[in-house]
């Protein structure tokens, strides 16, 4: 979601003339965008711009501002506690940033906007893409779920889904800039409702825009995808075999208490029909351990679902309260020691399945976007599968941009071998 709001940014000052620097040491305004959904991200961008203020010292007329949902968070308050910081701008600001990067130059004022309005969706905005051949395209903004852990509905505000007809335009148009593989973003996409689309709906629709080949959308809320989106994932060619769905949890209370709206055996079930549907998707998720009250057994319960899932991969986390938060407020918060030592055991158990799950794809023979040279070497060429892989294989860089068919002759816990097949 930062990658897009940052993209949407540059869109919105390229509009207003400025360039995109070629690196930080050639700007004369350094913006941060920002995540606050875990306290070590918040740490992180905070420390970042604190280490930028040298830069500062040696030339007053650099500016230096945060936006994102950090910057909504605190607002105000960073300026007085971090003295290099010229702006601060909330995630449903961004279109003020021209004005109020100008005034900061010519007064020299600090300036913070942060109001929260709940209907911006930035719409008529093209963004200025990162170079790629991916491009994310935003459906819908906010969130009303309100899991207990969660502070991105405090951040984000309401959910407000974009027309449609823009997102098909952006959409149109990122496949004529070479973008082949679109991903749909919002915080809950399932939701989306336009009132005049349903996510199926704008799904098959985006699956039939002819600029583009693939298309894939995140992040889903289990209490929230339906059998008809699993019937146009598998109906539609272009939509890929892979789907995101965070699990956070395998114990029913602990998901309760999380304010999740689903149990460990309704996961399971859009699991099952996911794989009926399609057998050979892809399936990744989020999950948190050290909730608080995560009892032992409770996390037993979470290691023996991903075991009987096998998921492809897994982003997994220990809890991090958020100020503000349900459950930041929650008594029986669980020992940081313990927290640790349940996410190293899960870390071990999801290793071993990535890398069986790779190595179950040697063999096949599968289509990859090329998307670059490899970082090993400058005569392998390194691309994603349609199921969310990273393959690599020998071959020349004019294959950039390009669709290979490759058998998978190798794999590691990260990366596919390939070797290309020649068609004849
Ligand atoms: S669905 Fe829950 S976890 Fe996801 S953004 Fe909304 S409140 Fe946060």
């Amino acid at each position: 979601m930062n990658v897009a709001d940052s993209e949407l940014v540059a869109g919105i000052l390229s509009d207003a003339g400025y360039k995109k620097a070629e690196s930080i040491d050639s700007a004369d305004i350094i913006i941060f965008n920002s995540c606050t959904v875990r306290q070590h991200a918040e740490d992180r961008v905070l420390g970042r711009i604190t280490a930028e203020a040298t830069r500062k010292e040696q030339n007053t007329n650099i500016l230096i501002g945060l936006i994102g949902c950090v910057a909504q968070r605190k607002g105000e308050e960073l300026l007085n506690e971090i003295k290099s910081l010229d702006f601060v701008v909330g995630t449903d600001q961004y279109r003020h940033l021209p004005e109020i990067i100008s005034s900061c130059m010519n007064s020299k004022e600090h300036l913070f906007a942060d109001v929260q309005n709940n209907i911006e969706n930035y719409e008529n905005i093209y963004p200025v893409r990162n170079k790629g051949v991916n491009a994310f395209v935003t459906i819908m903004r906010g969130c009303n779920n309100f899991c207990s852990y969660c502070i991105v509905p405090y951040v984000r505000g309401r959910e407000r889904s974009r027309d449609h007809k823009e997102i098909l335009f952006e959409i149109e148009q990122a496949g004529n800039d070479g973008f082949k593989d679109i991903t749909l973003l919002g915080q809950n996409v399932n939701s989306y409702n336009d009132g005049k689309y349903t996510f199926p709906e704008l799904l098959k629709e985006t699956a039939r825009v002819s600029s583009i080949e693939r298309l894939r959308f995140v992040t889903s809320h289990p209490k929230d995808i339906s059998d008809e989106v699993i019937k146009v994932m598998a109906a539609e060619p272009k939509l890929c075999e892979h789907l995101h769905l965070p699990m956070q949890s395998g114990s029913d209370r602990i998901l309760e208490k999380m304010n999740r709206k689903y149990t460990p055996q309704k996961y399971l079930n859009i699991i099952h029909k996911l794989r009926n549907a399609m057998p050979n998707i892809a399936i990744t998720t989020d999950v948190m351990v050290g909730f608080p009250g995560e009892t032992e057994d409770d996390f037993i319960q979470t290691y023996n679902l991903m075991k009987e899932i096998r998921f492809d991969y897994a982003f997994m986390f220990k809890y991090s309260p958020r100020e503000g938060t349900a459950a930041a407020e929650y008594p029986d918060q669980i020992q940081e020691e313990i927290r640790l030592a349940r996410l190293q055991k899960l870390i071990d158990q999801q290793e071993r399945i990535t890398y069986e799950k790779y190595q179950e794809q040697i063999g096949r023979r599968v289509q990859v976007y090329v998307e670059k040279t490899s970082k090993k070497s400058d005569k392998e060429l390194s691309g994603r599968t349609r199921d969310n892989k990273i393959a690599v294989f020998p071959s020349d860089s004019k294959l950039i941009g390009t669709f290979v068919d490759i058998e998978i002759v190798d794999a590691t816990s990260w990366t596919l071998k390939g070797k290309q097949i020649q068609h004849t």
